[in-house]
């Protein structure tokens, strides 16, 4: 296990909707090390992008600590803060909204180089600029400086959005569906141009997507995270996770996963949940809550008793049918 870089420890977070408190993420604990990649997965409100978003510095947990090298964020100064959201940037989904319609890419990648005094003349700024889109591959870079974002693919507009997020020189990159949004054949370009960063920058990444299929491809060398209504229901490396998934859910998600082979995909034995709808994150199930849908659900233990996340032959897994193990 690499030195862990940031630690989230039993983090929640909740949200006031009208007369109703929203838990969108639920005791989460976890440790992601230095050039370590762990992909977050799960369905659209299972608390993984309000994760992403706390551990960039832009929502602070309700309850929990997040520690960035043993340090607490929340009790950092103003200046050691400063520097940590420095540190770790985000890269959003949508390189349409995230990059200003009016302004040239030189200018998108100018802003915080001068903002946060990494240049000072026009000529550094431009050459610091060239470097940045040479390093996420738009060659020859003066055939972009000039452009508006509108006159880029969208490939080549999340290529923009990920130079922006390196010209202040972070160590951890929380990508947030950062290639869902682009063609299928792009995302595999910018999977590989991420990889890159970790293997020659030692960059370390949160990548949080819907999509197992992506995960598995992307964390291949590193580990994967399922969430399901804001709590982390298994952590593993990601060979072991899609080799041998533990928890009920995560076979659940495999077994709908698409193989190269369509033979194989037909052939693949589905498993049948007890119920298809999703539960309000407004009335949470008690106890564990995918015990609604659950295949596995053996009774009153798993409708009154929330499973903790537990070490479980080289893995974690919160769910009461698996005994804990080394
Ligand atoms: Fe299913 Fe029970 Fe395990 Fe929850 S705790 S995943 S309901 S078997």
């Amino acid at each position: 296990m690499p030195t862990p870089i940031i630690t989230l420890k039993h983090v929640s977070r909740t949200f006031r909707v009208k007369r109703h408190l929203i838990k969108a993420v639920d005791d989460v604990s976890l440790s992601i090390g230095e050039g370590e990649i762990v992909c977050l997965v799960g369905e659209s409100g299972c608390g993984k992008t309000t994760t992403g978003k706390m551990i960039a510095g832009l929502l602070a947990p309700s309850a929990g600590t997040i520690e960035f090298c043993d340090q607490a964020i929340n009790q950092m100064a103003r200046a050691a803060f400063r520097k940590y959201r420095l540190g770790v940037q985000m890269v959003h989904q949508d390189p349409y909204a995230s990059l200003n319609p009016t302004q040239t890419i030189y200018d998108i990648i100018a802003a915080p180089l001068r903002h946060h005094k990494f240049t000072r003349a026009g000529a550094d700024t431009r050459a610091r600029a060239r470097e940045l889109l040479t390093l996420v591959d738009m060659t020859p870079p003066d055939d972009f400086l000039d452009k508006f974002p509108h006159q880029l693919s969208g490939g080549q507009r999340q290529r923009v959005s990920i130079a922006r997020a390196l010209t202040v020189n972070p160590s951890f990159i929380v990508a947030d569906e950062a290639v869902s949004m682009v063609d299928v054949s792009i995302r595999i370009g910018l999977l590989n141009l991420l990889t890159r960063f970790r293997d020659q920058l030692g960059m370390s990444f949160l990548f949080i997507t819907h999509d197992l299929a992506l995960a598995k491809f992307f964390a291949w060398e590193g580990r994967i995270g399922v969430m399901y209504l804001g709590r982390l229901v298994e952590l593993a490396p990601a060979r072991d996770l899609i080799a041998r998934p533990q928890h009920p859910y995560t076979q659940v998600l495999l077994s709908a996963l698409p193989e190269a082979d369509p033979q194989v995909t037909r052939n693949k034995p589905r498993i049948e949940l007890r119920s298809m709808d999703v539960p309000s994150l407004m009335r949470l199930p008690t106890g564990c809550a995918f015990h609604p849908r659950c295949s596995k659900f053996i009774g009153n233990v798993c409708e009154r008793v929330v499973p903790e996340l537990t070490a479980a032959h080289g893995a974690h897994v919160a769910c009461h049918l698996i005994k804990p193990g080394p």
